[in-house]
């Protein structure tokens, strides 16, 4: 990667990348960038100014003239290459993540595929952006419709999936004929980077995708520019709803999506060892800072003691580490803050009255370099609780009990956010009543994290998600598209002169 070291201190720097090459700021300031798992600096990151802001924007409404007119087909071609490229270079794309971000290699490379599945969707665009045709809606009269480009997109993304959510982005945005400014996580830059030289390999011309590093100064210079058409927007519910209050109000289209509370249902009749296997990887998996993570267990009538039975053991057994050795279930949290903030939520259900079982914080993990914490579970968490109502992002899972399927729908459907959630039982119809019921845009039965594969579309309810779309799938040719409707009757059809009624189909 061509990613430049500062000769002084030999921290590598993190640039901006626009009209097809890295770009310097001016900025004299800088975050800096370091590894979960030891806690040194790995990398400097450049947080941009407005005058860098509005170069990328510059680029990209220049590029968006020829690229919105560039064939559907050819469009398509660079997709395709994208995705061999992606493919070539995966071991190194998760490594870059691991570093920056924690995650243990293999969920690396699993969020890195999640990503792909997207390009791969991206690659059948003539197909997906197809408009719809009527002859003779009226005597010599023809309807036909067509979805043309936004424009300049934008997409602002959170440090937790460094790869596969700015994929479920710009692919769909630049297959659609857009343009597209990615501002990745201030704490995990360098893939953004990666993706930006894997595009000029696969042949997009420069412009077409632009990289701004940076924090909210950057965020909210992109919001603030009139030529700025479309924003997606993935983070924390307090800066989605900025994002989307600001950017709508400047007549742009938004789709932003905030952060969560994933409850999962165990029914008396569930497989406890198959519960305790989700609630393993869903909970704890990826220290739990993952927007799909289940972080609330909502146990009904009888069930919570056979969970425990199950799930402490597993707990106990659970292997805390680097990501860079695949045999670690769990790495570290992305940085101290973020530790800090973890840790004080479970001081937090402490107080608060929660059985605190499992205690992350007196881990012996917590002792070695990097950010790590260990497993936490709290039993008797009740809904007034504030570490049930708000989103913890930390291997912190509460259990909730309930009497009855419909108090365990009902505090869910209470709940603030609504991403994911999911039930575990063998009763179909307590099944089928939940995904009826349930007010959350993802529903699981029997899977723990249902994220929906790149042609179905990813979006939460409530305040999950600001917008009327969903990421990527049809959703996404949908936002990053405008419908436009031809009606059109060829000279012939006037032949008898000028009409005077209003037309009547
Ligand atoms: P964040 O909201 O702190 O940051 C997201 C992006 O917004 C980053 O690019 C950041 O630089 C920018 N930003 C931060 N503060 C800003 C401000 N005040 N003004 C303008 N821009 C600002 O989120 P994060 O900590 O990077 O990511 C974790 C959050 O993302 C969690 O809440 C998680 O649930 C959520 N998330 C949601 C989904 C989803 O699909 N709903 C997916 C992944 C992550």
């Amino acid at each position: 990667m061509s990613i430049e070291k500062n000769n002084d201190s030999e921290i590598r720097v993190v640039h901006n990348w626009i009209d097809g090459e890295l770009c310097k700021s001016n900025s004299e300031r800088f975050g800096s960038v370091t590894d979960s798992a030891t806690g040194e600096q790995c990398a400097s990151v450049v947080m941009s100014l407005e005058e860098d802001v509005k170069a990328a924007i510059k680029s990209s409404a220049a590029a968006f003239e020829s690229w919105s007119r560039t064939p559907v087909l050819r469009r398509a071609k660079v997709m395709f290459k994208l995705k061999e490229l992606i493919e070539r270079d995966r071991k190194e794309i998760a490594e870059i993540i691991t570093q920056e971000h924690g995650k243990v290699l293999d969920d690396a490379d699993g969020s890195i595929q999640r990503g792909l599945e997207v390009v791969e969707f991206a690659c059948g665009i003539p197909h997906l952006i197809k408009g719809e045709y009527n002859d003779q809606v009226g005597t010599g009269v023809d309807t036909y419709s067509m979805r043309q480009p936004m424009g300049v997109c934008v997409g602002i993304t959170p440090f937790n999936f460094p790869a596969m959510v700015p994929l479920w982005m710009f692919p769909m945005a630049i297959a659609c004929g857009n343009t597209f400014i990615l501002k990745p996580s201030e704490k995990d830059p360098t893939c953004a980077i990666k993706w930006a030289e894997l595009l000029k390999e696969a042949g997009l011309p420069d412009g077409v995708f632009n990289v701004i590093q940076g924090d909210h100064v950057a965020v909210n210079s992109l919001l603030n520019d009139a030529e700025v058409a479309a924003v997606s927007f993935v983070g924390s519910t307090p800066v989605a709803e900025h994002v989307y209050k600001t950017a709508s109000e400047k007549g742009k289209r938004v789709q932003a999506l905030g952060g969560a509370k994933n409850h999962l249902v165990v029914m008396p009749d569930a497989d406890m060892e198959q519960v305790a296997d989700a609630l393993m990887g869903a909970g704890y998996g990826s220290a739990g800072e993952r927007c799909m993570a289940i972080s609330a267990v909502v146990t009904v009538g009888d069930s919570t003691d056979a969970l425990l039975e199950k799930l402490l053991p597993k707990i106990a057994s659970l292997k805390i580490g680097p990501g860079t050795d695949n045999n670690n279930h769990m790495g570290p949290l992305i940085t101290a803050e973020h530790k800090d903030k973890v840790r004080s939520y479970i001081d937090l259900g402490e107080s608060e009255g929660a059985s605190l079982l499992v205690d992350g914080r007196t881990h012996d993990i917590t002792n070695s370099p990097g950010y790590f914490l260990g497993p936490t579970l709290f039993d008797n968490v009740t809904k007034e609780m504030r570490v049930y109502q708000e989103e913890i992002f930390g291997p912190v899972l509460t259990i909730t009990r309930v009497d009855d399927f419909d108090e365990a729908v009902e505090i869910i459907n209470d709940h603030q956010f609504g991403n994911g959630t999911a039930i575990f039982t063998r009763d179909g119809d307590a099944a089928r009543e939940f995904s009826h019921k349930i007010l959350v845009g993802m529903v699981g039965v029997n899977v723990p994290i249902p994220v929906p594969l790149a042609f179905h579309s990813f979006g939460g309810w409530k305040r999950s998600l600001f917008g009327c779309n969903g990421v990527y799938g049809m959703e996404g040719v949908r936002f990053y598209t405008r419908l436009k409707t031809v009606t059109s009757r060829w000279p012939t059809g006037i032949r008898s002169g000028a009409e005077f009624s209003m037309p009547t189909m």
